[in-house]
């Protein structure tokens, strides 16, 4: 049987990259894709497979029941998209100014959507359910992720899988890990409150360009000089905003940046150091300031069982010439929340275009969509063996 629904994922080939050059065109920012909930809804209606909208937001989750036992799998899928203007010269190219699928979730749902098509007709001879999670808002915190769990849509499920297609990883080749995959992200945002006036009166004013130089360059000593050196964290600033003209000095400065970490810990303690060291900076110029910690995703941690399954099941497909264990990447993911309530892997699929790859979230960001056949086998492979491993 796997042979066979193998071929039939792959004459859908077509219709994956009708769908994704499709939603590519019409892509909707985080919280606000209810024409793409829609579209994923209306496609489960046509294949005859019952579905739920607006869970936890606008996610969309359909159920397919196999006609043997077995256990209750989740395969999840985003479908938001970026604040980004596409730059690309394809056909398919944004058509709405300002907004573009930057990181491939468009292909993640073509990938899903059509696994459910392909295994419909096999529906009898399944084992257990499968829950194809279309999952909104993964790009802006608070996600989506965490409405969908806290609405109990995955309280009865056992085990929960889902990929990344990955354009800066070749075509062909699979990374995942057994531990820590990928980083907890949080934002930042500083506003420092000085004096302004006349750039020939210093003396007269709180210069909030000097105190934010000197607050940025101290931030950058947090994971240098006050983290443990064998603990991983990232400290970037991102905005310095502050002044308006050469001859006034800045009333007001305002700073953003994201931290980076595998570890709550370590997150507590960069949170504690970051906010001493603008109370230090202030202090002495005698200013005041606002500085707001965003919490953002936990770091996506798999569990060693389930990934070292996906490994086994890469090893069987084909098209992947490589499956391994990489390094865990600084990025992150809200398919965290998934794997703190519930056993499950994380897995990244290939998809590079050319030798040069623009990086996810660039203008030009495109991904390689023979990549998303190799990914609807990859989830299809882990639900069907997490099954044959429960006898
Ligand atoms: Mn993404």
């Amino acid at each position: 049987m796997l042979d066979e629904i193998f071929k039939s994922i792959e004459k859908l080939y077509p219709e994956m990259v009708e769908i994704r050059r499709h939603l590519h065109q019409y892509p909707e920012l985080s919280f606000q894709e209810t024409e793409t909930a829609k579209y994923i809804a209306d496609y489960y209606k046509e294949l005859g497979i019952p579905y739920r909208t607006n869970v936890g937001g606008n996610g969309v989750i359909a159920t397919l029941k196999g006609g043997k036992p077995g256990k209750t799998v989740v395969l999840r899928a985003d479908f938001d998209a970026l604040p980004i203007q596409d730059e690309k010269d394809v056909e398919y190219k944004s058509k709405v100014p300002g907004v573009m699928h930057a990181c491939g979730h468009d292909g993640h749902t073509a990938t899903l959507l059509t696994l459910a098509k392909a295994l419909k007709q096999f529906q009898n001879e399944l084992p257990g359910t499968i829950e194809f999670v279309h999952q909104h808002a993964e790009e802006y915190t608070p996600g989506g992720a965490k409405p969908l769990i806290e609405s109990g849509a995955i309280d009865h499920v056992d085990v929960v899988f889902g990929t990344h297609l990955w354009a800066t990883t070749p075509l062909g080749k699979l990374q995942t890990t057994k531990d820590i995959m990928m980083a907890g992200a949080d934002r930042f945002e500083i506003t420092i409150q000085g004096k302004g006036g006349h750039g020939a009166y210093p003396h007269e004013t709180k210069d909030a360009i000097v105190i934010g130089g000197q607050l940025i360059s101290e931030l950058q000593q947090i994971v240098s000089r006050r983290i443990d050196p064998l603990a991983t964290a990232v400290v970037s600033v991102g905005m310095f905003h502050a002044g308006d003209t050469f001859n006034v000095i800045a009333d007001s400065a305002k700073i953003k940046g994201t931290v980076r970490h595998f570890d709550v810990n370590v997150q507590e303690r960069i949170m504690s150091e970051m906010e001493k060291i603008i109370k230090g900076a202030c202090i002495g110029y005698d200013a005041t300031y606002d500085f707001h910690y965003h919490k953002g995703y936990p770091p996506v941690v798999n569990h060693e069982k389930e990934a070292t399954l996906v490994l086994e099941v890469a090893e069987n497909i084909r098209e992947i010439h490589t499956s391994e264990e990489m390094n865990p990447s600084m990025a992150g993911e809200d398919f965290a929340y998934y794997l703190i309530e519930k056993p499950g892997a994380f897995f990244f699929t290939g998809a590079q275009v050319h030798d040069n790859p623009y990086p996810h979230h660039h203008p030009k960001f495109d991904f390689n969509e023979k990549a998303m056949p190799i990914a609807a086998k990859t989830l299809f492979g882990a639900y069907f063996k997490y099954q044959e491993n429960q006898y």
